[in-house]
């Protein structure tokens, strides 16, 4: 038998995570501040219930995916949750998530939280590779880990409940550091004539070729020796950046999105880490 489900949002998120519990012949209990979008789940077989706290009384494990954790704390106030599995899909910061944490277990519930490295299409397409972070209740996530893995794979990262909320941004945090990079390098050949879509599988793959630095990267911090297998040491690296700018000039190309990197791999390179590569940048970021 299968695990009934409540699920508070059902904003674009929402409804896709809903149709796959659906689908997967999960009771469904739906509650949306707009009543019009439960109800168009409800020919899908969903029960639409009349308020947040009808549906979270119906069954013990509550999902919710509301737009912010303001609008969380809007929702569940008042409610009773005694007892409750509470799996809060809706992105917060590391803080936000170990507050609301403790809010639900002085209530009487279990937490677990959850960020998803996933947009709607990609929910119910296993071979689309989407997941969730999910942290906080070990024993919550055990006891519902099927239920759970029915729209998306999961990745469950620790007892610390802001632990999902952290790994989601800092992959997110890195994917804009290379969409920027990407808009640097097609803005280097906007005004030549070059077809966009000749550079971007280029810009692909030579992406993806680099992409494993991050494993050197991860070794130096855990040994502390960052000049450890260096192939492309800073001092190089440095003398080479005025080739960057002189390009970007040329191409009348804004240096901004470059300057604030290069300027900490200076600042790394004059503290005298010359023989590192970019390991030390970190911790100048570091507080
Ligand atoms: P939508 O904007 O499509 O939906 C927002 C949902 O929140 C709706 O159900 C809306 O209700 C509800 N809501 C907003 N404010 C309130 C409030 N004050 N009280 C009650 N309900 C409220 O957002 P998504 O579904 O796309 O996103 C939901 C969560 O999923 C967000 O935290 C988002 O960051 C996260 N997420 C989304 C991704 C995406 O690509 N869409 C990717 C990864 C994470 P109503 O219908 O009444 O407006």
């Amino acid at each position: 038998k299968k695990t009934p489900v409540t699920l508070l949002g059902l904003g674009a998120m929402g409804a896709a995570l809903a149709r796959t519990w659906l689908a997967a012949g999960h009771p469904l209990t739906v509650w949306n501040r707009t009543p019009a979008r439960a109800a168009a789940l409800a020919a899908d077989g969903a029960r639409p219930a009349e308020t947040a706290a009808e549906a979270v009384a119906a069954n013990t494990l509550i999902i919710v995916c509301l737009l912010d954790d303001t609008s969380v704390d809007e929702v569940l106030s008042g409610i009773d949750l005694a007892g409750k599995d509470l799996v809060n899909l809706t992105t917060s910061t590391p803080a936000q998530a170990r507050a609301r944490a403790k809010w639900a277990r002085e209530r009487g519930a279990r937490y677990l939280d959850g960020g998803i490295m996933a947009v709607p299409p990609m929910i119910g397409v296993p071979e689309a590779g989407g997941y969730v972070f999910y942290s906080g209740s070990q024993e919550l996530f055990e006891r519902h880990r099927e239920t759970l893995a029915v729209p998306v794979g999961t990745t469950c990262v620790g007892e610390d409940a802001g632990f999902a909320a952290l790994y989601d941004v800092a992959l997110l945090s890195a994917m804009y550091g290379m969409f920027a990079g990407a808009a640097h390098s097609f803005a280097l050949i906007r005004k030549e004539d070059i077809d966009p879509a000749a550079l971007a599988p280029l810009l692909a793959d030579w992406l993806i070729a680099m992409a494993p630095a991050v494993h050197q990267t991860a070794d130096q911090l855990r040994s502390g020796d960052y000049a450890k297998g260096v192939v492309s040491n800073l001092a190089m690296q440095v003398a080479g950046t005025p080739t960057f700018l002189s390009t970007a000039e040329q191409q009348g190309v804004s240096p901004e999105l470059l300057n604030p990197y290069f300027e900490l791999m200076r600042r790394r390179l004059a503290e005298g880490s010359g023989e590192e590569d970019l390991t030390g940048v970190i911790d100048l970021l570091v507080r």
